[in-house]
């Protein structure tokens, strides 16, 4: 088996791997390190949770030990699609090369340009960014790419799912003709062929699990469930959500639960909260500062229950997760490999537990079909007798049924200035009802600003004809025949 200490790493890359714990090298490591110290384009087809990371970090942090950089000239580039990404690969970058003096530098949305332009103006070794971030700054005139030597791109997939391609491109031109390329993605879809044909040289093709698997050491099952009433089903959803959390008992030590919509994001993690579960949601309309505290709090084990959309999970470290629950089944297949693989990280077993509603049966198939196997499927905790549903704790008068718009598709902002998250299997006229803290919404505004379209038809307001029906007092030509009604 490769040690580490065979891979010809920078002797202070090798200690802090040591202090990070590391015994040997993953498959991708010892796959993508030796062609990458040697200047070789890699191409490494790797899932998250297989140490890619760390595979072209290290070689990166060994190279870039010699030489410095020069103002507004940074000497390699990561790409990543999300923030959260950014700032774990940041992270990683801090940890691998800490007995080096290496400066980086991270450009994200949410952080202000005036601070980040300071960094650039005196010279980075590693800039990590995001796409679209990373553009602004070019275009301000802040950012010279042509001492790049060296350029990641990293879940390639994912910036093929959220539109960056384009912008991908344009960076790749922006850099030198001799830059050396290590390029990541979990899958081959055709459009990465085709960038990596035109981008890379000659790469070194690293593959280390087929396309499109599942962790071996995951146990996956799905709940098929339907709910009681349509206007029930959301509410009783979330009850067979704490039924399964509750099933796992200590074995879900933590866990991420995705769901598809954002909305559904802040409805989970509230309704998990008033139970007693230790839940916060994380999603794209949240604050950075927020999403990293939460984040922060989860990765050091104080916040059991992270509910998260797509985007903002993608990528996320968190080393020891037991449990991912799959709130909705996703509307890209691709996505449920991306999910589960945030449990079963670096050898560690996980357990993956699905509900699927019957609308959402074909997106199961496509998943089955993808992941090569049958979900096994399991009994629903939760004996569906309607009338025990959400019998505590009581519900609030502002908890009180409310009809809510349906939505069509839900964007996520991974990046403020991009086209955002993979559009989402959601029916096009979804009707929400909860009994449930329901996520406060702007009230919907015509082109002058007044609010429309909510609670009843604007007529109504003026018409208070409170009594529909009859009532006790029918009147008495309504029992007589037509003819006799003529009569009278
Ligand atoms: P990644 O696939 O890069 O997101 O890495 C997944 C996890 O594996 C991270 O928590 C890393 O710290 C950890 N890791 C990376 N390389 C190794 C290694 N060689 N041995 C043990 N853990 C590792």
């Amino acid at each position: 088996m490769t040690k580490f200490s065979d891979l010809k790493l920078n002797p202070k890359v090798l200690k802090a791997i040591d202090e990070a714990g590391y015994e040997s090298p993953t498959p991708i490591q010892a796959g993508a390190i030796p062609p990458a110290l040697e200047g070789k384009d890699v191409l490494g087809i790797a899932q998250t949770g297989t140490g890619k990371t760390a595979s072209f970090t290290l070689p990166m942090i060994t190279l870039l030990a010699r030489g410095r950089a020069r103002a507004r000239m940074p000497r390699s580039l990561v790409l990543c699609p999300t923030r959260e990404l950014a700032a774990q690969v940041a992270e990683n970058f801090d940890t691998y090369s800490k007995h080096l003096k290496l400066t980086k530098a991270l450009l994200i949305g949410g952080v202000s340009f005036k601070e980040q332009d300071n960094l650039i103006d005196k010279g980075v070794d590693v800039l990590i960014a995001t796409p679209g971030r990373l553009l602004d700054h070019f275009e301000r005139g802040k950012l010279i790419l042509s001492d790049v030597k060296v350029m990641v791109v990293d879940e390639a997939d994912r910036m093929l799912d959220m539109g960056f391609i384009p912008d991908i491109e344009r960076i790749f031109g922006l850099t030198p003709f001799t830059r050396q390329t290590l390029f990541f993605s979990a899958t081959m879809a055709p459009e990465i062929e085709r960038i990596t044909n035109t981008f890379l040289s000659a790469p070194e093709r690293i593959e280390v699990a087929r396309q499109a698997t599942t962790g071996e050491n995951i146990e996956q099952c799905v709940v098929m469930f339907k709910g009681s009433r349509r206007d029930r089903e959301a509410t009783e959803k979330r009850k067979v959500l704490r039924g399964l959390i509750d099933r796992e008992g200590d074995k879900c030590t933590n866990a991420i639960v995705f769901c598809n919509r954002k909305v559904d994001v802040d409805i989970v993690a509230k309704s998990l909260k008033k139970y007693g579960y230790d839940a916060a949601p994380i999603h794209g309309d949240l604050e950075q500062s927020h999403r990293t505290r939460t984040l922060d709090g989860f990765r050091e084990g104080t916040l059991r229950f992270l509910v998260a959309s797509d985007v903002a999970a993608r990528g996320l470290d968190v080393p020891a997760v037991s449990h991912v629950f799959n709130f909705d089944v996703p509307g890209h297949a691709e996505d449920y490999v991306h999910r589960i693989g945030r449990t079963g990280r670096a050898g560690r077993d996980g357990k993956a537990i699905m509900i699927c509603v019957p609308r959402d049966e074909k997106n199961l198939a496509d998943i089955e079909r993808l992941v090569q196997r049958e979900i096994p499927r399991i009994d629903n905790p939760v004996a569906q007798k309607p009338e025990e549903e959400d019998a505590s704790p009581p519900v609030s008068p502002e908890e009180k049924p409310k009809r809510r718009r349906s939505r069509s598709r839900v964007k996520d902002d991974a990046n403020e200035t991009q086209p955002q998250d993979t559009p989402v299997n959601i029916p096009e006229t979804v009707v929400a009802e909860s009994t449930e803290p329901p996520v406060p919404e702007e009230p919907k505004r015509n082109t002058r600003g007044r609010s429309v379209g909510r609670g009843r038809p604007a007529n109504n307001d003026r018409n208070d004809n409170k009594v529909v029906g009859l009532g006790d007092h029918t009147p008495e030509f309504i029992g007589l025949s037509f003819k006799e009604r003529c009569a009278v």
